[in-house]
């Protein structure tokens, strides 16, 4: 079959290369594909692209895959990685077939590596990094060859064997391949397959003072597994033909060769992609920790109240890219509020009270209204919401003399109190300062919404949230700006990426007032402070602190 007649446009091109394999004779019994992080931080969205990509085509293609660590760094990795990382797997709703370490085949990859030596194609080299990076020289020009390089099998693997056992320290040696050190890939000119460490491993523990390159582990793994596809971000297209080099060159008895292909990594505006400097935030302390809400983390999104499913969707609309581009975050925020509004509970909270008083209202009176819990899905049912003479409402929502575009309250115009009634400024107290201490209203009392009286239907021009002044609960909020002022701080080569931090990131409300159902709100649901935003129940904090996950709306069309 012709290619371009079985190419549909929602297909990624990483799908038409497995169809393309399938139409060309590939066993499907025979696909599997993994996720190989490497245990040295948190995950973060980047990685999710990643997961949702090699999951997403497992179920496709019905193909098992694996979770792989690629632990070949014991001085970076730990356990803790570990386990958030499949966490954060989880969490996102997608389930591994095979659990696998790196470090599982340290012996394998041992046992290949004096292979390549036996077949004169690795050398010990005695040199310094420096003097080997100098060496390697430029693409354009043909490198310098190791005065090592020319070693017999013999004293190769004696220093080989040395080197395992210690008998050398970190930094006098490194097992090289003997490729081609006039290559224009300068991956080919001779790279390091082993380098001498005193670390324990957090698996290995003490056994082993060598420990495997990335480009050595990482084919060879996906060998191991039987990896049909091996999918990686475009930095490592260039090692491709190493990746390609090392499975010729090993002793591979009629195996299935897995294939390395490069999508786009995920670039998100006015955050940072790195493990590596997203540590470096936690480790100064500039966040709260690797889940701090703020963070582009797995675990920092999850916090804030980012349901996986919008991490999902986010996902599927960013696709799969073969050259990279930075993604608005607005995109995510979009995707976010479309899950949202479908599951969350909604309350009403002032995040900053005025007193108002219901002039007409019997002060030994009191109700209980109803509310929907959601107004997009009835099976969420109903609340009940106390109401009284004496309410809080947002300070901003008042004015004393408003213009026609403030659809709020004021003096002498109506607005419906959500859920309940039409009220009419009628005046204010203010104290010493001339700040407004107490808003004074009066009611009708037949407007009561849902009772479905003609004054019940009446419209007027705004709604505002309120709280019961009698029956209303204290809580804390914390509200979120970007991370970052500029909007490609990876992009900024200085290593002082750190300067670029936006400084007021976080502000917190310490006195918002909830309605008393607040009371009753439980850490997996999510909810909808009425005309305010969606919040989550902060994990850290059981004393009724909220992060704001996102506003209700923005202008933004995607
Ligand atoms: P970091 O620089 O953040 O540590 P990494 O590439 O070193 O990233 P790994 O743990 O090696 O992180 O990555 C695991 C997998 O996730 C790899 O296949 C990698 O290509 C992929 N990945 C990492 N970052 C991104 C990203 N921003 N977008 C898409 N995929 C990514
Ligand atoms: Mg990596």
């Amino acid at each position: 079959m012709n290619n371009s007649d079985s190419t549909n446009s929602n297909e990624n091109f990483l799908e038409q290369i497995i169809k393309n394999d399938l139409d060309n004779g590939f066993d499907n019994t025979k696909l599997r594909f993994r996720f190989p992080p490497e245990p040295n931080g948190y995950l973060h969205i980047g990685h999710a692209k990643s997961i949702c990509l090699n999951f997403g085509l497992g179920k496709l293609f019905s193909a098992p895959v694996n979770l792989r660590f690629d632990d070949t760094n014991p001085e970076k990795e730990n356990i803790e990685y570990i386990n958030s990382i499949k966490e954060d797997i989880k969490w996102l709703g997608f389930n591994w077939d095979l659990e696998c370490y790196a470090s599982d085949y340290f012996d394998k990859l041992y046992d290949w590596a004096i292979h390549l030596i036996k077949t004169d194609k690795a050398y010990v080299d005695f040199q310094d990094q420096e003097t080997i990076s100098k060496q390697r020289g430029i693409p354009t020009v043909p490198g310098e060859k190791s005065p090592y390089r020319e070693r017999s099998v013999n004293e190769n693997l004696d220093n080989f064997q040395k080197m395992k056992f210690g008998k050398y320290n970190p930094g006098d040696c490194v097992l090289r391949a003997k490729i081609d050190m006039g290559s224009p890939n300068m991956h080919m000119r001779d790279p390091v397959l082993y380098r001498i460490m005193n670390t324990s491993h957090h698996r290995t523990k003490g056994e082993w003072k060598i420990y495997p390159t990335y480009d050595w582990a990482h084919g060879q793994s996906d060998f191991i597994e039987q990896v049909s596809h091996s999918f990686c971000t475009l930095e490592f297209e260039v090692h491709r033909e190493l990746y390609d080099w090392f499975l010729e060159n090993i002793d591979q008895k009629n195996k299935l060769i897995p294939k390395q292909r490069e999508f786009a990594r995920l670039n998100l505006s006015y955050t940072i992609m790195s493990k590596r400097k997203l540590g470096e935030l936690v480790d100064s302390g500039l966040v709260e920790g690797w889940d701090d809400p703020r963070m582009p983390t797995i675990s920092g999104l999850r916090r804030r109240g980012i349901p996986p499913q919008a991490i999902l969707n986010f996902c599927e609309k960013v696709g799969v890219a073969k050259r990279e581009n930075i993604i608005d975050y607005a995109l995510l925020d979009f995707c976010t509020r479309e899950v949202l509004n479908k599951i969350s509970y909604r309350l009403m909270v002032v995040f900053d009270p005025v007193e108002l008083i219901i002039t007409n209202y019997d002060e030994n009176k009191s109700e209980v209204l109803l509310a929907e819990n959601n107004p997009e899905d009835e099976k969420y049912g109903n609340r009940e919401v106390s109401f009284s003479k004496n309410l809080l409402i947002e300070r901003e929502d008042f004015k004393e003399e408003a213009n026609r575009k403030f659809f709020r309250l004021a003096l002498g115009k109506e607005v419906r109190l959500k859920n309940a009634y039409i009220i009419k400024g009628e005046s204010i107290e203010k104290d010493n300062k001339g700040n407004i201490k107490k808003i004074f209203c009066s009611y009708d009392p037949k407007s009561k919404s849902g009772s479905g009286s003609p004054e019940s239907l009446r419209k007027v021009k705004g709604t505002i949230h309120w709280v019961d002044k009698n029956n209303y609960e204290k809580i804390s909020i914390d509200i979120y700006d970007r991370l970052f002022k500029i909007e490609s701080p990876d992009e900024n080569k200085s290593d002082d990426f750190k300067a670029q931090l936006n400084k007021n990131s976080l502000k917190t409300f310490e006195n918002a007032c909830g309605e008393s159902n607040i009371n009753n709100v439980e850490f997996d649901n999510y909810y909808q402070f009425q005309r305010k935003g969606y919040f989550k129940l902060d994990s850290r904090n059981s004393n009724k602190k909220f992060n704001r996950t996102v506003t209700l709306r923005d202008n933004t069309k995607f």
